[in-house]
């Protein structure tokens, strides 16, 4: 396949432009709550220092719209030029409202209001300011929370997500608006792979392809996470699918820098030829894991991850030669070839995160270990985590103010569960589910 891809390019600011042709930009997103200026302002420094050349900042409230503005004057003055993005979900008044404050806004339209007519009139408004303040945007449509108006009309498949997105695109173009980045993320990485090559075709057919900003949504943390990030985003980069990435871990958001940029310089510029575009892997990609340095056993981890996260995926090989049986069990696990564990999903956290998300999704991976052919979730809010965690069969979402509430598919079946006996409660649901 050709890394040929040609896309147009954005501009964010002065150092950052979007697009075929400029080499892949890092972001990541803060996990600190926003309110907090100088703890967010904190970790922008860390995350710039460790190489994220933009950083997202989630914006729940209105009152977080001076927070923001707060924090972007911060670091101007101390000469911090990274561009910052703000994460609105579902209120298009908050979306208008930090317009003027940062560079770019990434934002769901079909979340801007029930109605869908009304949403698309907001949607339309929100462009005008964005035009008017030279701003870029990101349209970010992730599986599981598409909305009803696109479920009931397109369904739940990566073509409803690229279908969707294109109605927003093509409004874009009306309002001859083209600061535009696209996502569809998802955490299953063939749906996620699938829903970028759909939208991909459909641009290229209506002549206007935006970049891409590409990850896997959810994927978790530790070897899990990087594993299943980097077999889905190499393969979309390996088309030239991917201007700029996120590889989202429920981590320290520091984490994030050196996977990414792992991926940033083995795919080098996007849409520019000689790229290490997809072949098949030869055999140095057998080699045992070193296991005595964690810099190179990382190193070694994503290498492989990214060697044959496309073959799997498309289908080209049904096993690999790895040595290393954990390690090739966490490939074909992450490309959905065999399942040997739980299948997790677990948000990033963000600012909206009132509960210590790590720890608990460890214990929570640690407790249920031992359960088979399910989906468990584990997410930070329940603003936006029921919608987020897409095909789970279980989901641990915190409430805020030390509670949770237990999910079985999307019903909500134990709510105001304190956080202390939530791992207990989740555990005694599936064990019973199991045995009934
Ligand atoms: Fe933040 Fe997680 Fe909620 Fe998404 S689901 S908004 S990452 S806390």
């Amino acid at each position: 396949m050709q890394n040929a891809l040609q896309t147009r390019t954005v501009r964010v600011s002065d150092q950052v432009l979007i697009g075929s042709g400029h080499p892949i930009v890092v972001q990541t997103m803060c996990n600190t709550h926003t309110a907090d200026v100088e703890a967010t302002v904190a970790q922008c420094r860390r995350l710039v220092a460790a190489g994220a050349q933009m950083v997202r900042i989630t914006v729940p409230s209105m009152k977080d719209v001076e927070a923001l503005s707060a924090i972007h004057r911060q670091l101007r003055a101390e000469g911090i030029e990274v561009p910052l993005v703000a994460d609105i979900h579902f209120s298009s008044e908050i979306a208008m409202a930090v317009v003027p404050v940062v560079e770019k806004i990434r934002i769901n339209p079909g979340n801007f209001h029930p109605d869908h007519a009304k949403a698309r009139e907001l949607f339309g408004l929100f462009l005008e300011r964005c035009k008017a303040y030279g701003r870029a945007v990101r349209i970010g449509l992730n599986h599981g929370s598409l909305g009803k108006y696109i479920v009931e009309r397109y369904g739940n498949t990566p073509e409803a997500m690229a279908l969707a997105a294109m109605e927003w695109i093509e409004m874009c173009i009306e309002a001859d608006f083209y600061q535009v980045v696209v996502s569809l993320k998802a955490s299953n990485t063939v749906v996620m792979v699938e829903a970028y090559r759909a939208l991909v075709r459909l641009m290229q057919e209506r002549g206007v392809v935006f970049p891409l900003h590409v990850g896997v949504t959810e994927a978790g943390n530790g070897e899990s996470g990087r594993i299943k990030s980097c077999v889905a985003i190499s393969t979309l980069l390996a088309e030239g699918i991917g201007q700029t990435i996120r590889v989202s871990l429920t981590e320290a958001p520091e984490n994030e820098i050196p996977v990414a940029q792992y991926l940033a310089r083995r795919y080098g510029i996007p849409g520019q030829a000689g790229n290490d575009v997809h072949a098949m892997p030869d055999s140095a990609s057998k080699a045992v894991m070193p296991d005595n340095d964690r810099a190179s056993r990382e190193e070694a981890i994503l290498k492989a991850a990214c060697d044959w996260g496309a073959p799997l995926l498309n289908h080209e090989v049904d096993d690999i030669p790895l040595e290393d049986q954990h390690l090739k069990d966490e490939i074909l696990q992450a490309c959905r070839r065999r399942f040997y564990k739980p299948e997790y999903i677990a948000c990033p956290g963000c600012g909206r995160t009132l509960y210590d998300l790590e720890s608990t999704f460890n214990e929570v991976k640690a407790r249920t270990a031992h359960f088979k052919d399910v989906v468990i979730a584990v997410m930070g809010c329940i603003v936006n985590g029921p919608g987020e965690m897409a095909d789970a069969d279980y989901g641990y979402v915190g409430e805020g103010h030390g509670m949770v509430t237990l999910y079985r598919k999307k019903d909500p079946v134990l709510r105001h569960i304190p956080e202390n006996e939530a791992v207990d409660k989740l555990v005694a649901l599936i064990t019973a589910d199991r045995e009934g």
